[in-house]
């Protein structure tokens, strides 16, 4: 364990999903560390889910990475610096700014994310920086900036508590998001009539609340959201009031919907009639609606088009940015938020603003830099094919491990393999992207970092060390604008704390904003840094929870955009074949780095599973705890066969969490299809093909 930094009890915020939990972390006399949830903190008041609870078993020092490497060899600060400087300023001399790439993670911290998306975007000179949450929400952030012209999330966790009917949609908030499933389970308890329906082909613990289930085929959500609009179309419901005064674009959108009949919802979706007129109905007369949707709706070659068909619903009715309404992406990373905020991933620039000639003028001039980026980069799936087709010479991977959570991932491995020069900064040393460092930069873990991240519901708080740094390990900001002073931008990156750079990427937020674009934390920072409490953008004279209820979006003309949807055809794999879909489990976190030091995280499922239907199961001989072998042309797994009636016919779900170093050939990503969405460039992380046979039965 790393010596404590304090002795009292500090404020921070859990390190894992979106939901943005306040913790109350206390270093004790004997090594250990106290976690309880922080009472306070508007995200969880006091609750912490079985990965929270569990913060303080996963800070040993086990498995660190505590010295700078080059080469497999312990290496100084200076010389891991130099020769990671050197080397990026070798391959933008030699192949031009577009041959080197950073590829970050919604790990980092805001402060983190802002000066590396400074140090490529605006002094190398290219976009290629995108992160790991192009995997996570890129959808969301695709129909948000269709629909409302920004990429502004609408409401916050309060409208679940207002809602009378809850949508879950691609989300098991159960094991995903437990503490808001927590914040509806007990808004049940006291108001029994709040209603939630869940869309999901698997019958997951989320349904354990629900008053309907809808197991949709794969990809039939657009389907069963165009038909709703189209149904509330025919009953009457549709707000014209709003419609005509807010919104744009609702005729053609209706008429793209029209021919969406019960019947042909029914067989897109392979649901009945009856159960679809139940939530269409449901939906047609309750007022406050809130639509919850996260990867399933996200993780799709069609997944922006899922995105705006839910929104259609919401701008239709007129319910969005009041009290209990409104669509709600709930984001899989701790601070996936703050990474849009600062232009982490590769299409946008800075401070949630594109690459259109004003804002690249106007970005230009308050970072004092001629050489900014003028156009998007490389985004994640484009990157690794980049690299494998030899045209990244220098890539720097940041808290990430691409070569088990990237779709395709032996591809990626291989990619990375070919690459000249590969820098991983990360806490930990025994990762599988790390083996294949070049170079290797120990970073601060959760409990030595100090910074902020941004919540699903756009609150920002703040991540305060409680330890000091173990070894040599440095924060990530720290490790950047050394590179970046190196290469020769000491003025521009001539940090000394966390809170300076927060000061910097507040006042960008508010440089030339008149209230036209959605992101301004002006006044945020400064002196209060220390002491911020946590805080919902936008701030300027006071902080708005809901945005968007005087009807004014983002768009040049204030109107939300509706957009006409094409649902795909239904998806008929080839016989022999599953569809795999792939996802969390509740004690688990991404590749299992940090919960898999947790002996009771571990115990709630222990080994890599396959669930399967117990008909799919008997066609191909396989019992329950039998080990399977799932293939196909990008790689294979081994799994337990889990035998259950709450998989669909035809369709497997792995876990995504082992890797090779946790179960012998675990690694479901190499499985995973590398095809996008063509708007958000989103991999399709649900829906690849695979076959499924038994190993070692007779
Ligand atoms: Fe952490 Fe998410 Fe659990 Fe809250 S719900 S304690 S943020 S993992």
């Amino acid at each position: 364990m790393t010596q404590p930094l304090v002795t009292s009890t500090v404020k921070t915020t859990c390190p894992y999903c979106g939901v943005g939990c306040g913790v109350l972390a206390t270093p004790q006399a004997d090594g250990s560390v106290t976690i309880a949830g922080d009472p306070d903190h508007p995200a969880n008041f006091g609750r912490l889910c079985s990965k929270g609870s569990a913060l303080g078993e996963t800070l040993s020092l086990e498995g660190r990475l505590l010295h700078p490497e080059i080469n497999d060899e312990r290496a100084s600060w200076d010389d891991a610096l130099d020769l990671v400087a050197s080397r990026f300023q070798a391959a933008i001399a030699e192949h031009g700014p577009q041959s080197v790439a950073i590829y970050g993670s919604g790990q980092l911290l805001t402060e983190d994310y802002y000066v590396a998306n400074k140090l490529m975007k605006g002094f190398i000179g290219a976009a290629n920086i995108d992160t790991n949450s192009r995997l996570c929400m890129a959808s969301s952030v695709a129909g948000h900036k269709r629909a409302f012209g920004s990429d502004t999330v609408p409401g916050n966790y309060e409208d679940l508590e207002q809602a009378d009917l809850i949508v879950l949609v691609g989300s098991n908030l159960g094991w995903c998001h437990p503490v808001l499933y927590q914040r509806i389970v007990a808004a049940r308890t006291a108001r029994p009539d709040l209603k939630v329906v869940l869309i999901d082909p698997r019958r997951t613990v989320s349904a354990d609340i629900a008053e309907l289930h809808l197991p949709v085929a794969p990809d039939g959500d657009s389907a069963l959201f165009v038909g709703l609009l189209a149904h509330l179309d025919h009953l009457g419901v549709t707000n014209s009031d709003y419609i005509s005064a807010y919104t744009k674009g609702f005729e053609a959108t209706l008429l793209a919907a029209e021919d969406w009949d019960i019947a042909r919802v029914a067989e897109a979706t392979g649901l009945s009639p009856l159960s679809i007129t139940r939530f269409y109905d449901l939906f047609a007369r309750t007022a406050k609606v809130v639509t919850v949707y996260s990867q399933g709706v996200n993780q799709s070659a069609a997944g922006t088009d899922k995105v705006n068909a839910i929104i259609n619903c919401h701008l239709a009715t007129g319910r969005i940015g009041k009290p209990g309404m409104g669509p709600c992406s709930v984001t899989g990373q701790p601070n996936a938020m703050g990474g849009r905020e600062v232009g982490g991933l590769a299409n946008m620039l800075a401070a949630h603003m594109d690459f259109a000639p004003e804002t690249v003028d106007r970005v230009s001039r308050f970072w004092g830099s001629d050489r900014v980026a003028e156009a998007p980069g490389l985004k994640a799936v484009d990157l690794f094919a980049a690299m494998g087709r030899g045209e990244i010479k220098a890539v720097w991977i940041m808290a990430t491990n691409p070569v088990d959570s990237m779709p395709e991932a032996d591809a990626v491995r291989d990619a990375l393999k070919a690459c000249p020069f590969v820098v991983v900064s990360d806490m930990n040393r025994a990762t599988d992207t790390m083996d294949l460092a070049h170079v290797r930069l120990p970073a601060a873990g959760w409990g030595e970092k100090d910074g902020t991240v941004t919540n699903s519901e756009r609150r920002i708080s703040r991540q305060r060390p409680f330890l000091a740094l173990p070894g040599e390990a440095r924060p990530d900001w720290w490790i950047i604008k050394e590179v970046a002073r190196r290469l020769g931008h000491a003025k521009a990156f001539g940090y000394f704390s966390p809170g300076q750079i927060f000061a910097e990427h507040v006042a960008l937020s508010a440089f030339e904003n008149d209230g036209n674009r959605d992101f301004d934390l002006s006044g945020l920072g400064g002196a209060d840094y220390e002491t911020m409490p946590p805080v919902q953008w936008p701030v300027r004279s006071k902080p708005i929870a809901r945005m968007f209820g005087d009807g004014r979006y983002f768009t040049p003309d204030g109107k939300a955009r509706f957009l006409p949807i094409q649902p795909p055809p239904p998806f008929a794999p080839a016989p022999g074949s599953f569809v795999l879909n792939t996802g969390r489990v509740r004690d688990h976190w991404h590749t299992m780095t940090r919960t898999g030091k947790a002996a009771r995280l571990s115990a709630h499922m222990a080994e890599p599973f396959v669930e399967i239907h117990p008909a799919d199961a008997n066609a191909l001989g396989i019992r329950r705890a039998n080990l399977v072998r799932l293939s196909n042309r990008h790689g294979s797994a081994l799994v337990r066969a889990l035998v259950t009636d709450r998989q669909q016919r035809g369709q497997l779900f792995v876990p995504m969490h082992w890797t090779d170093q946790f179960a012998s050939n675990g690694r479901i990503d190499a499985l995973v299809t590398s095809k996008v969405d063509p708007v958000s460039n989103q991999p399709a992380l649900k829906m690849a093909l695979v076959h499924a046979e038994p190993v070692g039965v007779r």
